[in-house]
């Protein structure tokens, strides 16, 4: 069997990234401001600082503005909901972003109600939630939208295809598990009561992993020639000497790699699909916004 094809998210997504460049500047251009994103970073989370940094320049490179929130850890409920509420009516925010996952004490789920559904750019409000769920338009979450894309520039059309989702977070699985059913895929959702899990998965055509546990999903679990998106990001212990450990997906790559016929590769696959996804959603925003009409197929 021969090698399966690495997709790779990263030239899709610095492509992705060009045409959003060009798109920017043409609503720029058009609406007399470039689209904006404002990403809320409460507390000094290491992994936080170095995703609102990377969202921040990927902005900036896009030709879109950013405005970088950095509040203190120790900030009340009522002072982060309030400048939610400003940004919420500020004309130049297109999209907000507050990372998560906030400090212990502040309610998530309230703030994430409190960002306006038209600039929740993450898709984590429940109005979008609800949209994608009854197949309205909305914002869909960046992670699952990347995978798509990379699923159907791979397969083109996915009707009738199994598909199995291992995961059902709000923001990943189960998402994606409702693309993929608007894709007219026959998905089956697992997680972590599913019995046979490996059984689940060997009959799948489609399989997306996105449990967060280390090169569980192994290839002899792969259907041979199926198509494997790995959404885990894990580090592994660092080797003796090493300062960090490796990188790793949620599926062993190199055995699946001899089965599967195309797979994402960690790093580099998925990962750079969803800031590339986020840029897309705040153009989509910024179209809005100013009430003109999206360029077909943003
Ligand atoms: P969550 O922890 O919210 O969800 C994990 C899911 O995996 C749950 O539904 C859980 O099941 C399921 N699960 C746990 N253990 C098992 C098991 N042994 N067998 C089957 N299913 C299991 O994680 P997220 O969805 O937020 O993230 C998943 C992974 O994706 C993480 O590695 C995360 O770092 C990564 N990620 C990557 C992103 C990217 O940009 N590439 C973005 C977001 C996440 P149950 O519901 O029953 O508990």
């Amino acid at each position: 069997m021969a090698e399966a094809m690495v997709i790779d998210g990263k030239a899709f997504a610095d492509a992705l990234r060009a045409r959003l460049a060009e798109h920017a500047a043409a609503f720029a251009h058009q609406a007399g401001r470039r689209p904006g994103l404002a990403v809320v970073l409460v507390g000094d989370d290491p992994a936080s600082q170095v995703y609102v940094g990377a969202k921040g320049k990927a902005c900036e490179a896009a030709g879109m503005a950013s405005f970088e929130h950095r509040l203190p850890a120790d900030t009340s409920e009522a002072a982060l909901l309030s400048l939610v509420e400003r940004l919420n009516h500020d004309p130049e925010v297109d999209g907000i972003l507050v990372q998560m996952p906030l400090p212990a004490g502040l309610d998530e789920q309230a703030v994430i109600a409190a960002i306006s559904p038209d600039k929740d750019v993450d898709g984590f409000h429940v109005i979008n939630a609800g949209r994608l769920a009854v197949g309205q338009k909305g914002f869909v979450p960046c992670t699952p939208l990347g995978c798509m894309m990379l699923l159907k520039d791979r397969l083109g059309d996915l009707s009738g295809l199994d598909a199995v989702v291992i995961g059902r977070s709000n923001i990943v699985g189960k998402p994606m598990a409702q693309l993929l059913n608007d894709a007219n895929a026959t998905v089956t959702i697992a997680h972590s009561r599913t019995k046979n899990l490996a059984d689940v998965v060997r009959r799948a055509d489609i399989v997306v992993a996105a449990v967060g546990r280390p090169e569980m999903v192994r290839g002899d679990w792969i259907k041979p020639g199926a198509t494997v998106i790995d959404v885990g990001i894990n580090r592994l212990p660092p080797a003796e000497g090493k300062e960090k450990g490796r990188l790793v997906g949620d599926v062993a790559f190199a055995e699946a790699s001899a089965v599967a016929g195309a797979i994402t590769p960690v790093p580099g696959g998925v990962g750079p699909m969803t800031i590339a996804v986020l840029l897309r959603n705040t153009l989509v925003a910024a179209y809005a916004h100013a009430g003109m009409t999206a360029p077909a197929g943003l």
